[in-house]
């Protein structure tokens, strides 16, 4: 992020734009939004500039630029669609201390400013750093066709009214109601009776909501894929927006937090790979507990919360405490990796089965069917398998394995860091030590990427 959103108070503060012509314009008509004392400064302006000044929405000085005329401006705009004479009045305002703007010239510029959607005194800033004006004019016509026009006139009625609401109690009962004013109660009273309407729904929309009964809470039991946000389901995503509290795993990535409900609470539950930091029991303890407060609670799980996630263990706890939930399934490791390596886990003619199996269990190395596992055109993806990569090599070789069967290990799959390592199983060890793994890990047994040179690529890379 180059540039930093915030909103600036300007109340009362002087703006000073100088030029007088379209550019200048654009500008006045969005800084008149404002209660901040505006100065033009241009010999020559519009019939339009002129009539504002009349109307008293801002103050015109009728010559060129100077130095002292943007004193004590907490903004200036360079609006002369002139590239000398925007540098040299630009070279004056900085000198005095205003925050400079040069229309079209984001390079030279120390602010940008950003589309609007104006509800006041609720703003949407859309900006792009100039890199994409389309697409923030899209994005400003769908938030435009989004939010009832009456939403400022709310807000302003609800802030009056914020005190009152505190008789329910924080979180999700006060969040409900709100969300029944802004999006229901409210703009139905507004659209019926207008303005005067609104106070007594209020109440009445108060009373009920106090006279409701308290809910249950509710655990939905979430999937949230490999790591990258756009492979989440829109139920997860739904989920996340709604969770009063949000408890993840070690692998779920930062970039999917950032979805969650900006008022949840978020608990980091991580588990390392042997050995818990957290023991099971008192993950499953945490969830019964937030939800018997009445929350929402978002279990999220990387890839699919059914795939080595301990569910059943998570499942038990809920439902001897009588808690209502659901399992939201996500997109698990080995999906997502054969997609990144352009292969399938099942293919007609090779294998019409696979294998989804862990490297360790809670005993230490897991044991398998190897003799099955080292048949010619068997596929497994092997979860959790770094730790055990010599013994799997080993059992298999053992079993009479062929030691040029295709061995791929995927880290970070769906990552910005994803890693391909093609390798075959008599070469599996070294290199996956070799490879310094440090993400999370999967390794097909029996799939190379489709890709061979990338394969010969990677290869050398480890060689
Ligand atoms: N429920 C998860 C698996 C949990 S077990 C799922 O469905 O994917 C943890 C193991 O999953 C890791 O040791 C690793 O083998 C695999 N894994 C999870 N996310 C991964 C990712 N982004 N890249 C590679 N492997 C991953």
């Amino acid at each position: 992020m180059q540039h930093f959103p915030i909103f600036m108070a300007v109340a009362g503060r002087r703006i000073v734009l100088s030029g007088g012509g379209d550019a200048a314009m654009a500008k006045l008509r969005l800084l008149m939004k404002t209660e901040a004392r505006l100065t033009v400064v241009a010999a020559d302006i519009t019939p339009e500039i002129e009539r504002w000044a009349a109307q008293g929405k801002l103050r015109v000085i009728r010559r060129a630029m100077d130095k002292g005329d943007t004193i004590c401006a907490a903004l200036f705009y360079a609006a002369n669609e002139d590239a000398a004479e925007d540098a040299r009045v630009a070279a004056i305002a900085h000198a005095e201390g205003a925050l400079v703007n040069i229309v079209d010239n984001l390079h030279d510029s120390q602010f940008i400013t950003p589309a609007i959607v104006d509800r006041d005194p609720v703003t949407v800033a859309i900006g792009t750093e100039g890199a994409a004006p389309v697409l923030a004019r899209a994005i400003k016509a769908d938030i435009e066709a989004r939010l009832p026009q009456s939403l400022g006139i709310l807000a302003r009625i609800g802030k009056t009214f914020r005190h009152a609401v505190e008789v329910l109690p924080m979180g999700r009962r006060r969040r409900d109601f709100w969300a029944d004013f802004y999006f229901n109660a409210g703009p139905k009273a507004f659209g019926d009776k207008g303005a005067a309407g609104v106070i007594p729904t209020l109440e009445t929309l108060l009373d009920a909501h106090i006279a409701a009964t308290q809910k249950a809470g509710h655990v939905d039991l979430v999937g949230a894929g490999p790591g990258d946000p756009e492979l989440l389901t829109l139920k997860a995503r739904n989920a996340l927006d709604k969770a009063d509290v949000v408890i993840h795993d070690r692998l779920v990535t930062p970039e999917i937090l950032e979805l969650a409900r900006r008022e949840a609470i978020i608990i980091d539950a991580g588990k390392e790979g042997f050995g818990a930091s957290m023991a099971q029991s008192d993950i499953d303890a945490l969830i019964v507990a937030h939800a018997q407060d009445g929350h929402h609670v978002v279990r999220l799980k990387a890839g699919d919360p059914t795939v080595f996630g301990r569910l059943d263990e998570e499942i038990a706890a809920l439902e001897s405490a009588d808690i209502s939930y659901q399992v939201i399934p996500g997109i698990t490791a080995a999906s997502a990796a054969v997609a990144n390596i352009g292969q399938s886990l099942t293919k007609r003619g090779r294998n019409s089965a696979v294998r989804l199996i862990t490297g360790h269990d809670t005993k230490g190395y897991a044991d398998h069917d190897w003799r099955a596992l080292a048949q010619s055109g068997e596929v497994a993806a092997i979860y959790m398998g770094k730790k055990s990569a010599r013994f799997i090599q080993g059992r298999l070789l053992m079993h009479g394995a062929d030691p040029c069967t295709p061995v791929t290990i995927i880290e970070n799959v769906s990552r910005a860091d994803q890693r391909i390592i093609a390798t075959t199983l008599a070469d599996m060890e070294p290199t996956m030590t070799q490879a310094n793994l440090t993400g999370p890990a999967i390794t097909f047994l029996g799939l190379a990427p489709r890709d061979a040179a990338a394969y010969a690529n990677q290869r050398k890379e480890f060689a």
